[in-house]
């Protein structure tokens, strides 16, 4: 099983000069071969590529200083994406700028030397850095509780993000969990709206905490800004960095809030049922058309499917078409009113249950998870 894990990378003022050095050339190879297939025919870069690489370091000896491994990258990610062109009508490939993504990745290799096997990226948990191919040790943050990763690197991304702070995202192939036959001791329905983020079966709620809320506010505030100015005016430009920056803080203070919540969640409960949201987000979306909630309810669930998965827990999500919200928790009634988000709560015509809205639908999604784990005990 591969898992990814994303530090915080500290490179001093060296590093950091070889970093955007390496995006810039990874950016240069990608453009160079683009000109050239444009001004002449397409490049095999499957049959030929040494040829290729040869040829680049022996013109640009610049591409030399830097990590061999992205110069080959940057070539078959330009042929993958002439051939996506070509095989499934996407675009063809642009031109990169500076204002792309920067990011470049890096394989792992494994040499044996004396009986003993060397790799070329090497990760220190214990002093918090990392080993880079040309970079050579990096200071590391995150994962504070873990002084070891049992597993295999595979290859590193190294990226860099608008507000300047450096990543690094490792992924380890680890050994494969045993499944031991888990007895569960405790079972939670999970809803996840907009009005309250969460609302498990138990009564607790999770919410959106203050500092997503201020960064969300503040991104509508510039949004509103930025109409009002001049299409590519300096001001108008200005305004979209600001924005974009506030966007990488709110990703940022979002992914760290719901990893909090989701280990939370993982670490407490045996069986946990989710609804599945594509059609909710759907109805949602045409309501309130905020892509900011959409990020955040597939990042719940994503991170809830492989915790469960590697804590060993049982993960559901039921049928995209079962009325959770309309159904009563009590006598099984259906109202269609409910379909409308509006309504707060929950008020049974046929049995007299007043219940708050979310957490009704939530006691009714944790019923269904309990049929699915009968299911499959008795398949
Ligand atoms: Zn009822």
């Amino acid at each position: 099983m591969y898992r990814a894990f994303k530090f915080r990378l500290y490179p001093n003022k060296e590093q950091k000069i070889l970093i955007n050095k390496t995006f810039g050339c990874s950016r240069f190879v990608y453009n160079y071969y683009l000109s050239k297939i444009k001004n002449s025919k397409y490049i095999n870069a499957y049959t030929n590529i040494s040829d290729y690489v040869n040829e680049l370091k022996y013109i640009y000896p610049f591409l030399q200083e830097v990590d061999s491994i992205i110069i080959r990258k940057s070539i078959f990610h330009l042929d993958d994406n002439i051939k996506k062109c070509y095989n499934h009508h996407f675009g063809y490939p642009k031109y990169k700028n500076k204002f792309n993504r920067n990011s470049y990745m890096t394989n792992a290799i494994y040499k044996d030397y004396k009986d003993k096997t060397y790799c070329n990226i090497e990760i220190d948990l214990v002093n918090r850095k990392i080993k880079l191919p040309k970079l050579k040790w990096i200071s590391i943050r995150g994962y504070r509780n873990t002084k070891e990763i049992n597993g295999k690197i595979i290859n590193a991304t190294i990226s860099r993000e608008i507000t300047d702070k450096y990543y690094v995202s490792v992924v380890f192939d680890m050994p494969d969990i045993i499944n031991k036959e888990l007895i569960p001791r405790n079972i939670i329905g999970i809803d996840i709206g907009i009005k309250k983020l969460l609302t498990l079966s138990d009564g607790v709620t999770f919410d959106n905490n203050k500092y997503i809320l201020k960064y969300e506010k503040r991104i509508k505030r510039l949004q509103r800004c930025l109409s009002r100015k001049e299409r590519k005016s300096n001001n108008y430009y200005k305004y979209k960095e600001k924005i974009s920056i506030l966007y990488s803080k709110l990703k940022n203070a979002r992914k760290y809030y719901l990893h909090n919540i989701t280990k939370k969640i993982t670490d407490e409960y045996d069986i946990i049922t989710c609804e599945n949201l594509d059609t909710k987000n759907m109805i949602m979306r045409k309501k309130l058309s905020k892509n900011i909630t959409d990020a955040s309810f597939s990042e719940i669930l994503r991170q809830l499917a492989y915790k469960s998965n590697y804590k060993n827990k049982y993960f559901y999500q039921i049928d995209e078409y079962y009325p959770s919200s309309q159904k009563c928790n009590h006598c099984g009634n259906i109202d269609k009113r409910y379909k409308d988000i509006k309504e707060r709560t929950y008020k049974c015509t046929k049995c007299g249950n007043v219940i708050d809205r979310d957490l009704n639908a939530s006691l009714n999604i944790c019923y269904e998870g309990l049929k699915l784990y009968m299911k499959g005990l008795y398949r």
